[in-house]
């Protein structure tokens, strides 16, 4: 005997305006809801569930599984470690609260604020998870370091204010170029100028941008969902490619970030 009975689904037209931003994701869709029920839909299926949980268990994995793998006592900057595991862990959690309680009962308002706290959560991993990179790549010029630090936080607001105010996919993905810029020109600096870090991490930086970028790209393209309205309203359409996409760029993330905390242990800067 089913405990909760399952409420019927809704197809694309039926869905409020506010839900509607993919035309090719036809059926699966649930009825406006209350807190509560936002929360049982996590035991039927619909064509939120895919989204929830392919950010939800990566999230419970990090909080669980990354402390064990962050160096918290081996490096002069516990900052940096903590900094690190907020990174990890902002993406993953704004976008399950974004996607559990997006057809709230409390309409357009509670899915504008949901949808600015997956924004921002999005705009903390390249913030927070940028800010051990820079520190280590100008770990010999200190106060250039400390210029540069603040330089990315100032520049990190306005990507949150970008990302948050935008109303299109397009916009808000071009709210993380500035960032991806700066993030760039620091890799450039390790490779062509005196910039510091492990042989090994940038490439694994490279890798993480790179992911990163196209997961987003498949979100505004609507791949594959596209070239078959319908046949991928429940799985495997371009937003949950995207949310795999960027789990796996936290992941690269997380190595780089730690074969440079590694690396820095051993590393002495030249005497002036
Ligand atoms: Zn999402």
């Amino acid at each position: 005997m089913a405990l909760y009975q399952e409420p019927r689904l809704l197809d694309f037209t039926k869905t409020p305006p506010h839900l509607q931003f993919n035309k090719y994701v036809l059926t699966g869709y649930r009825p406006v809801s209350t807190a509560g029920e936002c929360l049982r839909s996590l035991f039927y299926m619909h064509n939120e569930l895919g989204n929830i949980y392919t950010h939800g268990i990566p999230f419970l994995l990090f909080l669980v599984l990354l402390p064990y793998s962050i160096p918290w006592m081996e490096v002069d900057s516990t900052w940096i470690c903590v900094a690190h595991y907020l990174a990890c862990l902002c993406p993953t959690i704004g976008s399950v609260l974004y996607h559990l309680f997006m057809n709230h009962i409390g309409g357009q308002h509670v899915y504008n604020t949901l949808l600015s706290l997956d924004m921002v959560g999005v705009c903390l991993v390249n913030t927070l998870g940028a800010l051990p990179i820079i520190y280590i790549t100008l770990l010999c010029y200190p106060t250039v370091r400390q210029t540069a630090l603040l330089a990315y936080i100032l520049l990190s607001a306005y990507a949150i204010y970008c990302a948050t105010t935008a109303h299109t996919n397009f916009l808000r993905l071009r709210a993380f170029v500035w960032q991806a810029l700066f993030r760039f020109s620091l890799f450039l600096f390790r490779v062509y100028g005196t910039g510091v870090g492990s042989p090994d991490s940038l490439r694994l930086f490279v890798i993480m941008d790179t992911l990163a970028a196209l997961g987003g790209l498949v979100n505004v393209i609507q791949i594959p969902e596209r070239f078959s309205p319908g046949l991928f309203d429940n799985w495997g359409n371009s937003h949950q490619i995207m949310h795999v996409m960027v789990v796996c760029s936290i992941i690269y993330l997380h190595w780089g970030t730690m074969e440079d905390l590694a690396w820095i242990r051993s590393f002495q800067c030249p005497a002036e």
